[in-house]
């Protein structure tokens, strides 16, 4: 039998269940995205003016741990090694990122071995917090007030818009301390950048004479598509599936000031303004993405976060309490559903990095197609969906 699949959503998810749907049965894919390009919020596109690979949605590093994520991204797209640099600017001074011996010593401005660091930081965090949290106990117990003042309260608070003590303590693990002088900003062993470009990868895999693309094409309702389908993929956002009927769930969007300019403007790819009082969160200088190419200008965005309504384009989820309450209700509904399957970050409602999200869309192909052979119910969700 030959099946006939929904895909909702363009992006990484959306893309490699496709490709992998259509290798592994007999069936024929759509896949609608509501957007006039492919790849989501990995959209890369050349600038006309200048020829720089613009990340048109911000920064994205390519990083995993596992070689067969990197293979698979491979074999669409070609991946050069890059090192992502990260410069913290901090009451008009620059420190380099991770928080690293550099950074240490740079901040307390004395030379400090790696022991005398480790006791420094020691002596400084705070013990009485055991079992941290949110994010402000987690960064106090591991760095103590005065590096988290610098580096994290200020940055989170205008990336996050709510009180670091309100966000889940997984954030700040995102950022580990290093007693030595790596600051390269990823410690994964594969890093790096599709040397054509994000799409090129997505443009690549959805490139199968069974699976079919629509832009511009929004999904509303189940209604809306039909009967046409034996089984829909839904890659949105799962409140806006279930219409809100508990509420939107909270999640930051961004916005970015673009500019072009002459030369080099701050000699590496990121700059984080730590310090609350300057309104954007990062300068990003998009043409050391590519350190092989040369420009003679250059393309900056100054990133500014804010708190995304229902027709905003979502960035971060929050993931608040009172979130996650609603995400619940929201998973019962989507768990009565029959013959739709909820995947992604917008569709899992998790702050999921590129590498995971292509894991996961493999991962749920496989259990998928089981659960097809088995004649099983497929997984509404993956099973690690509440990480
Ligand atoms: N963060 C911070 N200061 C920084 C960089 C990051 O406080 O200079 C915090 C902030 O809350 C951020 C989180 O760490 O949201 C994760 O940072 P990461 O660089 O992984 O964020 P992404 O690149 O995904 O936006």
């Amino acid at each position: 039998m030959s099946y006939r699949f929904l895909i909702v959503g363009a992006g990484f998810s959306g893309s490699v269940l496709a490709r992998e749907l259509v290798s592994l049965m007999d069936c024929h894919i759509d896949i609608w995205d509501e957007r006039a390009h492919l790849a989501g919020n990995c959209y890369t596109s050349e600038d006309e003016e200048t020829g720089i690979m613009v990340h048109q949605y911000g920064p994205h590093i390519f990083n995993t741990d596992k070689k067969e994520i990197w293979d698979y991204f491979n074999k669409y797209s070609p991946l050069r090694p890059y090192v992502h640099h990260v410069q913290a600017m901090h009451k008009g001074k620059l420190y380099t990122l991770p928080v690293n011996l550099n950074t240490l010593q740079q901040f307390f401005g004395k030379k400090l071995s790696p022991e005398e660091a480790k006791n420094l930081l020691e002596a400084q965090r705070d013990k009485s917090i055991t079992h941290p949290d949110n994010f402000e106990e987690q960064a106090l117990s591991l760095i103590g007030k005065y590096l988290y003042y610098a580096f994290f309260y200020g940055y989170t608070k205008k990336q996050w818009g709510c009180e670091p003590r309100e966000l889940p303590a997984s954030v700040m693990r995102r950022l580990p301390v290093r007693f030595d002088h790596n600051d390269n900003y990823h410690l994964h062993p594969y890093t790096g950048i599709p040397e054509k470009g994000y799409t090129d990868f997505v443009k690549n895999l959805v490139d199968h004479p069974k699976i079919n693309v629509t832009l511009n094409r929004k999904f509303t309702t189940l209604t809306d598509a039909g009967s046409d389908y034996d089984y829909i993929f839904y890659t949105g956002a799962i409140d806006r599936f279930f219409n809100y009927e508990f509420g939107a769930l909270s999640y930051r969007t961004l916005r970015f000031e673009r500019e072009i300019l002459e030369g080099t403007y701050q000699g590496c790819t990121q700059v984080n303004f730590t310090d609350e009082d300057i309104p954007y969160t990062r300068i990003t200088e998009h043409k050391h993405f590519t350190p092989w190419k040369t420009f003679d200008k250059t393309v900056i965005f100054k990133e500014y976060s804010s708190e995304a309504g229902t027709d905003d384009i979502l960035y971060y989820p929050k993931r608040l309490k009172s979130d996650k309450e609603k995400l619940e209700r929201y998973i019962k509904m989507a768990e009565e559903l029959k013959n739709v399957s909820f995947l992604g970050r917008l569709g899992t409602y998790r702050y999921l990095d590129m590498q995971h999200v292509i894991q996961e869309a493999l991962e749920f192909t496989k259990m998928f197609r089981e659960a097809l052979i088995n004649n099983n119910t497929a997984p509404i969700f993956l099973k690690f969906l509440k990480k």
